[in-house]
């Protein structure tokens, strides 16, 4: 038995925290005043506001779900809800993704597309075999769907030239389109129910804070606590004038690894190549909007910075309780004003209402081509001396909530064995 003091109280800390609790004597640690990290939610005048995205859960590992539903009555406290996301394309709603319903779109658009794909210099090839993020879409989609579609919504999101972003990270993350199956999702119109990743959970009330209210249960967590610095002694570990513990689980940023563990050897050498990873922050403003049942909208147009609508009140109910329409939120990535976000919405569907706004400046994070075999190493490193990585912005990871999990019951068995 170990005792394991946890640094962060968001989905991975959490999740840690409850695994390891069954063989360790665990502490978790968290500089905010309720757990949650990004997934964290407020009631505005009876609202329920997602400070960062719309999170909503689903798994394809059937550990992680096992896992994650005993902690809840799946049917009492969960609806199921189906993914009915759309793309603002040309002033026109279309299915998502677009590759999918070429069929809604105008012929003299599509007969571009077919062009391509008819094309000597269409050569679709495995996803890593390409230099970068730009070459991929290019070469799978062809150049008008590139053009018109996958290059100004990727900029929009990652804010920077797609040449600059490698694709080795995105593995297993980004869709792998075949020209057969795109073909034929266009030939024999399937309906989106019977797609992988159609549905997904969400909680009847309170959205995402409710499963961080819960993961937390039973758990000992010092909440308002600020890890500005890990000692080491003979004894062990020591923070936030507790103490000593065996090992440590940092799940906080990764670009601060030097200044929180000043006596780690790996955090004094790695440090400075931590400090300098990009990051992209996002903005949301908190909307009234009209009616309707769509649940992502996607925005690649450029006559808006914003990038997509999350319908959060399409989710559940009760998260408009303070509402006669539903609620939504519109997402930027950067770092924009109440009041720029105020006048772009204007330029959406929906008759948006802003009710409150957030910048989140960690949101996404990017990778260099060096990236994540020097992660890797460091992850080592860092756990020889009892300091372990964990979660999106610790390992650097393109995590959702489900692979926070998966990683967390890796760690667990790290520790064990
Ligand atoms: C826009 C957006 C939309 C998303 N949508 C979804 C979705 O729909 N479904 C899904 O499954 N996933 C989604 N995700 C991913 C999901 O948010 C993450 O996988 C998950 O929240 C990561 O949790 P984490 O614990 O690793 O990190 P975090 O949530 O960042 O938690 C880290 C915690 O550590 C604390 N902390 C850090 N440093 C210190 C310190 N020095 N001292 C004390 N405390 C510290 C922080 O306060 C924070 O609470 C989305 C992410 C984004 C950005």
């Amino acid at each position: 038995m170990n005792r394991i003091a946890i640094i962060g109280a968001g989905i991975s800390g959490l999740s840690a925290a409850q695994i390891l609790r069954k063989n360790h004597s665990v502490t978790v640690f968290d500089r905010a005043s309720k757990p949650g990290g990004l997934v964290k939610c407020d009631r505005i005048r009876d609202n329920l506001f997602h400070r960062v995205g719309g999170h909503v859960f689903n798994s394809r590992n059937q550990e992680v779900l096992d896992w994650f539903w005993s902690f809840f009555e799946r049917d009492k406290e969960f609806i199921k809800a189906r993914r009915n996301a759309k793309i603002l394309f040309k002033g026109k709603l279309i299915g998502y993704p677009i590759e999918n319903y070429l069929h809604q779109l105008d012929k003299e658009f599509v007969s571009s597309v077919l062009d391509d794909f008819l094309s000597s210099d269409y050569q679709p090839r495995s996803p890593f075999s390409y230099p970068n993020f730009a070459d991929f879409l290019k070469s799978n989609f062809g150049k008008t769907l590139y053009e018109a579609y996958f290059r100004p919504y990727n900029e929009k999101i990652w804010n920077t030239n797609l040449e600059n972003i490698p694709l080795e990270w995105l593995e297993g993350k980004l869709p792998m389109p075949d020209l057969k199956s795109m073909l034929l999702s266009n030939i024999v119109v399937q309906e989106e129910t019977e797609m992988v990743h159609a549905t997904f959970y969400y909680a009847k009330e309170g959205g995402s804070q409710f499963i961080a209210d819960r993961l937390a249960e039973g758990l000992d967590i010092r909440l308002n606590t600020e890890i500005a610095g890990v000692s080491k002694t003979e004894a062990g570990y020591f923070l936030a004038g507790e103490g000593p513990f065996d090992k440590i689980v940092f799940t906080g940023d990764v670009r601060q690894a030097a200044a929180v563990f000043p006596d780690s050897q790996t955090a004094l050498k790695a440090g400075d190549y931590l400090r300098k990873l990009p990051s992209k922050g996002t903005s949301n403003i908190f909307c009234e909007t009209d009616l309707g049942d769509v649940s992502w909208l996607y925005l690649p147009g450029i006559e808006t910075k914003a990038h997509r609508i999350i319908y959060t009140g399409t989710f559940a109910e009760s998260n408009n309780r303070g509402s006669e329409r539903h609620t939504c939120v519109v997402e930027f990535s950067g770092d924009y004003s109440f009041e720029f976000m105020s006048e772009e919405i204007k330029k959406l569907p929906g008759n948006l209402k802003p009710i409150d706004w957030n910048h989140e400046p960690n949101s996404y994070i990017l990778h260099n081509h060096e990236t994540a075999s020097l992660l890797k190493e460091f992850n080592r490193n860092f756990a020889a001396e009892g300091i372990y990585l964990l979660g999106r912005f610790a390992e650097w990871e393109y995590y959702n909530m489900d692979k926070a999990i998966e990683a967390a019951m890796k760690l667990d068995r790290e520790i064990n064995q």
